[in-house]
């Protein structure tokens, strides 16, 4: 029987199909609980409760503040080698713990100087010997990542690396192996993710003492997508100090703090729930045929508000109810002191996390309302962003309002892209063109079928970084892989930051011949003629086999042009 796949990264185990009979009960149980109106607009389509079956049990992801409580103390008296091996089968064991006992992912927000620091302290010298050790750990590391499936019996660790600031010899070191191994590993290597922080005068420009790292990172870039690129000189991301700035592979990104500095370190987000605009853009077509384009932005609006009030509600009801477990529930995190604070008074940890409101659809909802593409048109480009802002401004008065880290996250959602567009199709018995394709494009981003010049794309999505402080990514959709072309990459990098583009991704189809290992984009292999292609292509932030892709994104792949 073909497995109805929700995830793009789950293998079949029998373990994981008794985890997903629980998880759909589980589903069934938290929303049978909640008030009927929640419930309906979540079964309806106007919303999607992400991680719907953590809900009130606990939060979503986090970066790991992995230097507060290393444990030094365990690793005294090994060898320089076993104290090498053990470093990394500490990290590699908190992934698969915390993995179990949260529902998204986990970022370390330094590799490279973190990792570099502990072995430091370890009294580990950077020479021959611990270099190859170091790199084969890394390598296994990297294999692991991609290979393991065992997170609730089916499903690989969202793990996450952000490197680039290396500041000694070691970690350089650190962040050299991480890239080249990860370049080495092969075309059907595709995790963990890496992100690169760009900070001129560390490796932005030539002469910057870790300009070679940039280059190393761009040119493996340019044959796997990975590493994307975190912009720490884009406006969005000045005022914060880069060390303390991390993304978490999904996008998310956690930084200002009514409770601390801004920093992602030792926290992460407690929940999203995404709204369907495509859904209430439909509605308000539907009820004000002959109205202005104007007249029908102030319904589509108000609409939002009424459905982003509700949302609010529920994005507080599951916060409160996370806030009401006990230190018991999280043992490794009370164990390991990963987030900012302990775990014995669970609300003062939860406060640092955010609550996220998202939305999917703006190209679609705006091409219902005014006939046209937002990025074809300037009234209506203007309209989105004004929209979004609108969006924004509703999530920073809540921010104030119940002092808490409300945030606006541009959802990329896997799920919902094909999930919203089916219940609309079905409600709306009409033959408009944004049903065509099959899936919803994913927060702001221009149509994937756009042919817009790839800088004209940046410039346009760049506007809408600064008000998506809860994470968004903008992609270069290139016809194929650029490989060896790490300067074309770094105009790109150059045209993001100039325009505000904090979080840079580059996406090429990836087909992979399974017989003699060739790779481009191709049907059959043009070296061996099979017909045995993987198709690799990017999928909510994460690498992912194109056979494990749910309904809409399969459909949004196929609709993908370069830009
Ligand atoms: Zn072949």
């Amino acid at each position: 029987m073909q497995k109805c796949n929700e995830n793009a990264a789950n293998r079949y185990s029998y373990v994981g199909e008794v985890y997903t009979i629980g998880e759909r009960a589980k589903k069934q149980e938290i929303l049978a609980s909640l008030p009927r109106e929640w419930r309906e607009l979540h079964e309806k389509g106007f919303i999607h409760i992400h991680d719907l079956d953590a809900y009130g049990l606990t939060y979503n992801c986090l970066t790991f503040d992995i230097l507060r409580d290393f444990p030094y103390e365990r690793l005294i008296g090994m060898s320089q080698t076993r104290k090498i091996i053990a470093t990394f089968e500490y990290l590699k064991n908190l992934f698969c713990d915390i993995g179990n006992e949260q529902s998204g992912g986990m970022a370390l927000a330094n590799f490279d100087n973190d990792l570099g620091e502990i072995l430091t302290k370890l009294g580990i010298e950077q020479d021959t010997l611990s270099e190859e050790i170091i790199k084969d750990c890394i390598h296994q590391l990297i294999h692991w990542c991609n290979h393991t499936h065992t997170r609730m019996g089916q499903t690989s660790y969202y793990v996450t690396l952000n490197i680039g600031l290396a500041k000694t010899e070691f970690a350089r070191f650190l962040a050299q192996a991480l890239i080249r191994e990860f370049r080495e590993s092969g075309d059907l290597v595709f995790k963990p993710n890496i992100i690169f922080k760009v900070k001129a005068g560390v490796n932005r420009f030539e002469g910057d003492p870790n300009y070679d790292l940039l280059t190393a990172a761009l040119l493996c870039s340019a044959e796997k997508m990975i590493p994307t690129y975190v912009l720490c000189d884009s406006i969005p991301n000045q005022g914060v100090d880069p060390e303390k700035l991390a993304i978490m592979g999904c996008r998310t990104r956690v930084v200002a703090d009514l409770y601390g500095e801004n920093s992602s370190i030792g926290r992460g987000n407690i929940d999203n729930i995404s709204i369907n605009l495509p859904r209430l853009a439909l509605l308000t077509e539907q009820e004000m045929i002959g109205a202005s384009f104007e007249e029908k932005m102030r319904a589509f609006s108000g609409k939002w508000d009424e459905i982003a009030g509700i949302t609010k509600d529920i994005l507080l009801d599951r916060f409160h109810k996370v806030c009401h477990r006990n230190g018991e529930d999280f043992p490794i995190n009370q164990k390991h002191h990963l987030w900012k604070e302990d775990f014995t008074d669970i609300p003062s940890v939860f406060r640092h996390g955010t609550l996220s409101l998202g939305f999917i659809g703006l190209s679609e909802a705006m091409e219902v309302l005014s006939g046209k593409r937002f990025y074809e048109d300037a009234a209506c480009y203007l309209a989105a962003v004004g929209f979004v802002k609108h969006m924004r401004d509703y999530s920073d008065f809540l921010r104030n309002q119940y002092q808490l880290n409300f945030s606006l996250l541009a959802t990329s959602g896997e799920l919902i892209s094909g999930r919203f567009i089916e219940l609309d199709e079905k409600e709306f018995a009409t033959d408009a063109d944004i049903f065509e394709k099959g899936f919803y494009t994913n927060s702001f981003h221009v149509n994937v079928d756009s042919n817009l010049p790839t800088f004209d794309k940046i410039r346009l999505e760049g506007v809408f970084h600064e008000l998506c402080n809860g994470g968004c990514i903008t992609y270069a959709e290139l016809g194929e892989a650029p490989l060896g072309n790490d300067e074309g990459l770094k105009e790109y990098i150059e045209c993001a930051v100039e325009n505000g583009v904090h979080y840079l991704g580059f996406n090429f189809p990836k087909d992979v011949c399974r017989v003699c290992g060739a790779s481009g984009v191709f049907d059959s292999c043009p070296v061996c003629q099979s017909s045995e292609i993987t198709r690799i292509r990017r999928v909510s932030g994460y690498l992912e086999i194109l056979d494990g892709f749910t309904k809409g994104k399969k459909n949004e792949e196929k609709h993908r042009r370069a830009n």
